[in-house]
């Protein structure tokens, strides 16, 4: 079913009775040629993409839980392209130019809002890497402009600007930078990937995968074994486990991510906002929430639930910046499961198994990339070749020590060590 404005309009006068199931529920056949494990965004868009770009149909998403349960639906929904080293940069660039035409590529309204990203700096020295950094966006061909002082006041005035610890010297600001809707980006995907024939399968946990003389061969699941020639990982903060199925042990630690959103408010927040000295972040819903988030809790977890400390934590940055959120009531807050890699950048390769595949360690930073790691993903799975936009996301740099891309310090336990 194709959705457009009068579709909606014609439904509202006949009782909304006309709408049918964005996807089937097939029942898993015993064989496919590609089985995706993870039907999270990562996992959605790759067999969206293998579709759609390489006509490949006879494939199978298998999730555990329900479409949507994942990251996916628990992010705080920001989308930007403000990397700064080369491998980062051109992947997230391509990621974002295909965010721009997404919900014209699927039919799909995922929201999308360019409605500005905004990162604070309080100190010279950070002035000059913001500075350092938005160059390197421009060179890539996004978009950057450094604000001073009065130049946030213009967008932000509700800031503390003269705290006095954190007091605010400007910011970097990334127009095309904003949000879309987490979920909404998954039923797109999803919608799309099933019209296209590929079959995405609930409530069907792989609990292991079956290797023959160095070749994959397909997985066992809570739904039978289903053989396969090609299996990709993508499962998001369960990678580790899901690979030592395969006997291997990934360069991933998992971790909670929390966020919080308050009570609906009119129009108060119309950026992304990022504090430069805490780490904060802060946008505002289209329903109204204040949708914000910190830190991760830096213990190892597979829960999908935050500690006391960290939200203590993450509600004094918020004072500290923008005293007026201390009216607004917090509604509910959740976690994620965070797949950290050393360097705080991801992974999209081939295994030493032939036909095993792995995509993983998409940190804090993983919605934004689900376009671009789709299309890359689908490409190295179809064609054996990696993708251009992401070369350089090899697993064996942690072996090597070569290509390691720390873009901001923002790997798994830095602080730690
Ligand atoms: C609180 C929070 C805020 C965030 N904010 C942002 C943000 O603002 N911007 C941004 O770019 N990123 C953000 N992220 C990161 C982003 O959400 C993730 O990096 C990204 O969603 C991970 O990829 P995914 O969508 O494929 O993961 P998931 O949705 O987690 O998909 C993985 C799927 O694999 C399934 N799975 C696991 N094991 C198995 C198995 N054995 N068998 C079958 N299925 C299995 C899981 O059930 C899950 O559905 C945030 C994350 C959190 C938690």
């Amino acid at each position: 079913m194709r959705y457009s404005g009068f579709k909606v309009f014609t439904e509202g006068l006949t009782g909304n009775k006309g709408w049918k199931p964005v996807w089937r529920d097939p029942e898993p056949k015993s064989e496919y040629d590609i089985v995706l494990i993870g039907g999270g965004g990562h996992g959605l868009s790759t067999a969206y993409y293998l579709a759609k770009n390489h006509g490949l149909k006879n494939i199978a998403v298998l999730e555990k839980g329900y479409i949507g349960s994942g990251n996916i639906g628990r992010n705080t929904t920001i989308v930007r392209a403000n990397y700064f080293l080369p491998g980062n940069s051109e992947f997230y660039s391509h990621s974002l130019k295909l965010w721009e035409n997404l919900e014209a590529e699927l039919n799909y309204n995922v929201m999308h809002s360019q409605r500005g990203l905004i990162n604070l700096f309080h100190s010279d020295g950070q002035r000059d890497a913001f500075a350092r950094r938005g160059n390197a966006m421009i060179n890539q061909g996004d978009d950057a402009i450094l604000l001073d002082r009065e130049g946030v006041r213009q967008h932000l005035p509700y800031l503390d600007f003269d705290n006095i610890r954190f007091p605010v010297y400007g910011a970097l600001f990334h127009p095309r930078g904003g949000t879309a809707r987490h979920d909404a980006v998954a039923w797109g995907y999803a919608r799309g990937a099933d019209m296209r024939g590929v079959d995405l399968i609930q409530n069907c946990e792989v609990t292991g995968i079956d290797i023959e003389g160095g070749q994959v061969r397909g997985v066992r699941t809570s739904r039978g074994v289903i053989r396969a020639k090609k299996v990709a990982m993508v499962a998001a903060g369960r990678s580790g486990q899901v690979a030592a199925m395969a006997g291997m042990r990934l360069p991933i630690e998992s971790h909670i991510l929390q966020a919080f959103v308050t009570e609906g408010l009119k129009p108060v927040i119309h950026h992304v906002v990022s504090f430069g000295m805490g780490h904060f972040y802060i946008s505002q819903s289209d329903k109204g929430g204040l949708v914000f988030g910190g830190d991760l809790d830096f213990y190892s977890s597979y829960a999908q639930r935050g500690n006391l400390p960290m939200k203590e934590h993450v509600m004094e940055a918020a004072m500290t910046l923008m005293p007026m959120i201390g009216k607004a009531r917090v509604l509910r807050s959740w976690g994620g499961v965070m797949d950290m890699s050393p360097d705080g950048s991801p992974i999209i390769d081939k295994t030493h198994i032939d036909g095993l595949f792995v995509n993983c360690g998409w940190n804090y930073g993983g919605f934004k990339a689900v376009p671009a790691s789709g299309w890359a993903y689908a490409h190295l799975i179809a064609t054996g070749e990696p993708h251009e936009t992401a070369k350089r996301y090899r697993l064996d740099r942690f072996r090597t020590g070569r290509g390691i891309m720390d873009e901001e310090g923002t790997g798994s336990q830095h602080n730690l060590h």
